[in-house]
């Protein structure tokens, strides 16, 4: 509803939108194969049953990888491969109300988010399409059958992002999605399927972690790309250094993994500026983006001024179910993410740390909302490891104080992303050269990379490299050579 509240989400007056909400109702999305299937639920207030999903057993597992293995997708050529990722842009474009609906009622993504999503996953097909022809040639040699594993928090875009770019380099793909997220990547694996990518190329394999964890050990799998949380990467790492290829090389990974992103301001920023680019880096998407602020370090002389104006903006923050298209922050994932998030606050309070809330309306008091959090910290080695969702920590920095500044922050061990908020180059340039991080934002929000521009992705315990909507990966020449390449012109 709007403030006279009219009601913004009228299914009829939303056309092809409403049309998607009316054919799919209940149980109407399923993913995975037959068998038991488990309800997925709406993390809004509605709490309604956006469709069904299986787990796929052991047996079902083997079974896809080996059609994946038997698959001839290698001995296409490059220009064919490339026109399917084309025609596949095409048709999850003229898809978008579909995807978007999914995205909103499967992750709980406002409107703006799920556009933005879609909007993505496009620009990761057409992105690949041109970089195949760019640097591959029909000599060149996949890996083999891939794993790729994505999490619930883009479950679109990354989704497309890593089988995109592995099936243009001529990989078949085993894509196993978040089990919070299947339908939606039931969906994008039906359009790419209808683009002309083979059955066997691109198998959709749902399901939980043990799932996931029965791909990697499969050893016909040669390769894996990971995009979730860095302790899951560590495992499938560990898992991986046990075996090698039939030519006796090492099982490539390539992971993404999450950040303790912190955003560094001087006194000569602009408070306002800060304050606006503060609020949208933390707690847009209720904070579930990897590249996320979660660490804002303020100057001693502004640290009064900012946090007064940053708590009247936390209290003006709209908190809601995403049917509702003014909202600015919708739910988190799941009711055992909101409890690991209330947990984590409740114990920096007990710590000691003064901690402000933003104001949660009633209408959100039944889906997994977590209010907008601020904490004061006294000193960095405070914060932990990534806590997923909309909480930001600030902490005080003094004059003279920034080498030992950055020098702590590269200390936590992540590196996705940083911002700056200075007017002084000399300064900005200082903290570019010492952060050690994959993406640094400066004057702006820490939001977003575009695909193809603005490669994206960490190091340290954030990933492995190379980055998503960069270069491409995952196969290799004839002569040996690795595939990654610059492209002229690209950062
Ligand atoms: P997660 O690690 O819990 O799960 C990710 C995927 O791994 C899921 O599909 C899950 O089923 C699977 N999985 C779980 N255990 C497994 C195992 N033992 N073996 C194989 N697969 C297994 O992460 P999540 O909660 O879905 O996503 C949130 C995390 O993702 C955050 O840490 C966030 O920072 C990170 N992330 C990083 C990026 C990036 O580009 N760096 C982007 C988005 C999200």
């Amino acid at each position: 509803e709007n403030s006279s509240g009219m009601a913004l989400w009228d299914e009829s007056e939303l056309g092809r939108l409403g049309e998607v909400f009316a054919r799919h109702t209940g149980d109407g999305w399923t993913a995975g194969p037959d068998g038991e299937r488990q309800p997925i639920v709406n993390p809004s207030d509605t709490r309604d049953i956006v469709g069904q999903c299986a787990n796929f057993t052991v047996d079902q597992v083997s079974d896809a990888v080996a059609r994946a293995s038997a698959c001839g997708w290698k001995d296409t050529s490059v220009e064919e491969r490339a026109a399917v990722l084309e025609r596949a842009a095409d048709l999850i474009e003229a898809e978008t109300p579909a995807l978007m609906a999914l995205a909103m009622r499967e992750a709980g993504k406002t409107a703006a988010n799920a556009v933005g999503e879609v909007r993505e996953a496009v620009d990761f097909l057409r992105y690949y399409a041109v970089q195949a022809r760019e640097v591959l040639t029909d000599g060149h040699a996949p890996v083999g059958p891939v794993a790729a594993i994505s999490p619930w928090n883009f479950p679109l875009a990354i989704f497309i992002g890593q089988a995109s770019a592995a099936l243009v380099a001529g990989n078949t793909v085993l894509a196993k999605p978040a089990e919070e997220t299947p339908l939606i990547a039931a969906e994008a694996v039906r359009l790419l399927h209808e683009a002309g990518v083979p059955d066997d190329a691109l198998i959709l394999v749902t399901g939980a972690g043990d799932v996931g964890a029965a791909l990697v050990a499969d050893e016909r799998v040669q390769g894996v790309v990971f995009t979730g949380s860095t302790e899951v990467a560590q495992l499938i790492q560990a898992e991986l250094s046990k075996r090698v290829s039939p030519d006796g090389r090492p099982i490539p990974l390539i992971a993404e993994t999450g950040g303790q992103n912190a955003m560094v301001v001087d006194s000569s920023a602009l408070t306002e500026q800060v304050v606006r680019d503060v609020v949208a880096s933390a707690f847009d998407s209720a904070g579930q983006r990897c590249s996320a602020l979660r660490l804002l370090c303020l100057q001693d002389d502004v640290y009064d001024t900012t946090m007064e104006m940053l708590r009247g903006a936390l209290a003006e923050l709209d908190i809601g179910p995403s049917t509702r298209l003014c909202c600015d922050v919708g739910p988190v994932i799941s009711t055992e993410a909101r409890e690991t998030i209330e947990a984590h606050i409740a114990n920096m309070e007990a710590a000691g740390c003064r901690v402000e809330r933003g104001a949660l309306a009633e209408k959100a008091a039944h889906g997994t909302y977590v209010a907008p959090t601020v904490i004061e910290l006294d000193h960095i080695g405070q914060l932990g490891r990534e806590v997923f969702g909309p909480v930001l920590h600030v902490v005080r920095w003094k004059r003279g104080g920034l080498d030992a500044l950055i020098e702590s922050i590269n200390a936590l061990g992540y590196g996705l992303t940083f911002g700056v908020h200075s007017r002084i180059d000399d300064f900005v340039a200082r903290c570019a050269d010492r952060i050690e991080v994959g993406n640094i934002y400066v004057n702006r929000n820490m939001i977003g990379a575009v695909v193809g521009v603005q490669p994206f992705g960490g190091c340290g315990l954030s990933g492995t490299g190379p980055k998503a909507g960069g270069p491409l990966y995952l196969g290799r020449l004839v002569s040996g050579e690795d595939t990654v390449r610059r492209v002229p012109g690209m950062p």
